[in-house]
């Protein structure tokens, strides 16, 4: 069995997900690894932190340094040193979200411009299907069609058509031995439209399946509504992702609405700005009133940064643009959102999940940063 659920809280469930690179604890945070590295850290770091499954992006790895030859490497886990579980997504969210890159979206799949030289590209279900099997990810995503929030009804019809015939063809495409796929179901906030889309990828059958099109600029509160009547609708045997939310509270919200997988660049990108995220709330580094700080970044936590370093020695680091300063925030950062989640999935096995989500969240709602 793929996926098997070990207990529940109300909605939450806490479950194991068997990939070839092994099992992946659920509810489980996956940190990006954009082009191959989760940035500035070191895979060992990423896995003592807690991280069991990481996620890469196959439109940049496609582009940079392409997927043959990472084929021809051994395969991503292999390339850059992680041994574990990885998710590749399809790399339609990149695409759709660089919408002025976008020339043609048509039934066979979206003609775009790289990023990277601006040249001609094209992306269809087979190409992407092709490309995660030459990287040989444990788990592949199907392409979608993801629309900003605040499209027409008829730009979201027309999303929920294209990710599902898209979907159907991707099905059929060649994957790597013991690759699983997961579906995508868009649909923004549109309740029919959002059901649609779930009835006609679920009836496919994937091993898993994602809730797209979500979290891309619409009012939180919406969004968690949602996710609360969507959740359901999928098939409880099967792991259901979260794509892209990261921020302590969104992870808790969605994992008790019934998500198992969530990735998002949050605990990077942060340390990049030289923000914390605490068990009192998110701290700006660059503060003055850290600036004799002997503290460490959080009491509670237990990563090689706040065992060693004070507040007042990585302010020092941030304002200087110290590379170390950069690194020990987001190992920091990745620490508190691994240390959240698998506190959650405890949680959940105890049954008292909305106690612990008080909790963590109490001292983050107190003290601003
Ligand atoms: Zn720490």
């Amino acid at each position: 069995m793929t996926f098997q659920i070990t207990a529940t809280d109300g909605a939450a469930r806490a479950g194991v997900l068997r990939t070839a690179h092994g099992e992946v604890p659920t509810p489980a945070f996956m940190p990006v690894g954009t082009k191959a590295s989760v940035k500035t850290l070191h895979p060992d770091e990423v896995r003592e932190a807690g991280a069991r499954i990481l996620l890469g992006n196959t439109y940049h790895l496609h582009f940079r340094p392409g997927a043959d030859l990472i084929a021809e490497l051994g395969g991503l886990q292999s390339f850059m040193g992680w041994d574990g579980p990885i998710l590749t997504d399809s790399g339609g969210f990149q695409v759709f979200s660089l919408r002025d890159t976008i020339a043609a979206v048509d039934d066979e799949g979206v003609t775009f411009r790289s990023v990277y030289d601006g040249s001609p590209a094209r992306f269809t279900p087979e190409l992407v299907a092709e490309v995660q099997a030459q990287l040989g990810s444990d788990v592949a995503m199907c392409l979608d069609v993801c629309p900003p929030a605040g499209v027409s009804r008829a730009e979201l019809s027309e999303a929920v058509r294209l990710t599902t015939a898209w979907a159907m063809r991707q099905r059929e495409a060649a994957r790597a031995p013991g690759q699983l796929v997961f579906g995508i179901a868009q649909g923004g906030l549109d309740r029919e439209l959002r059901e649609r889309s779930i009835e006609e990828i679920t009836a496919l059958g994937f091993d898993g399946y994602a809730l797209g099109g979500l979290s891309v600029g619409e009012p939180r509160p919406d969004m968690l509504d949602a996710v609360a009547w969507s959740a359901p609708l999928l098939p409880a045997e099967r792991p259901r992702y979260f794509m892209g939310i990261g921020d302590p509270e969104g992870i808790l919200e969605v994992i008790a609405r019934g998500i198992d997988v969530f990735d998002c660049v949050l605990p990077t990108r942060l340390g990049r700005t030289g923000t914390a995220l605490t068990s009192h709330g998110r701290l700006n580094l660059r503060n003055a009133r850290f600036a004799r700080e002997p503290a460490p970044l959080d009491e509670r936590c237990r990563c090689p940064a706040c065992t060693r370093f004070s507040r007042a020695y990585i302010r020092h680091l941030v304002n200087q643009q110290e590379l170390l300063g950069l690194r020990l925030l987001s190992l920091h950062n990745l620490h508190y959102l691994l240390d959240l989640t698998a506190g959650a999935r405890a949680a959940i096995e105890a049954g008292r999940l909305a106690d612990f989500t008080r909790d963590a969240l109490a001292g983050a709602a107190q003290e601003p940063s």
